[in-house]
């Protein structure tokens, strides 16, 4: 089997749509990003793509393409799964921690659970969200951004 970790922190903006873990939920600010923004899917796509030894989410998805703006971070997710099998190997499992101040995520959490298993092939009992907030501190805290770190866990197909 191979593991692998993402992270990914991205701004949060007043008026943009928010994405989060695959889910669009209705609030203020959304997150910048070249892509949705979706700082969860990030982070995730990153520990699938480093579990598989296929390099990080800006080499398969540079910024600088045109192509990728505004994308729904769902879609890449479904293609890194290509690309994971690809390389030989099926998702066994994978778990993700949001890092939110605010909005509430809970309320979310089954919905974002439910689009991360059906884009990688998975039961909601191989996907683990759970969100988190700093107590205030940094900024996260301060409601500048939300982070997200993921792990995933391969195994050979
Ligand atoms: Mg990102």
């Amino acid at each position: 089997m191979r593991v692998g970790i993402g992270f990914d922190a991205h701004r949060l903006v007043a008026g943009l749509p928010l994405a989060l873990g695959g889910v669009a939920i209705p609030w203020e600010k959304g997150l910048a990003g070249h892509s949705d923004g979706d700082v969860a899917l990030h982070a995730l796509i990153d520990a699938l793509l480093g579990a598989a030894g296929l390099g990080d989410i800006g080499e398969h998805f540079p910024p600088t393409e045109e192509r990728f703006r505004g994308i729904a971070s769902r879609q890449l997710l479904r293609e890194v799964r290509t690309r994971v099998a690809a390389a030989g190997f099926r998702v066994e499992q994978v778990d993700l921690v949001i890092i939110a101040e605010q909005p509430r995520l809970a309320p979310y959490r089954a919905a974002m659970r439910a689009a991360i298993a059906e884009d990688l092939g998975l039961t909601v009992e191989q996907v683990g969200v759970k969100a988190t907030t700093t107590d205030g501190l940094g900024f996260t805290g301060r409601g500048e951004g939300i982070a997200a770190h993921a792990v995933a866990l391969i195994v050979p197909r």
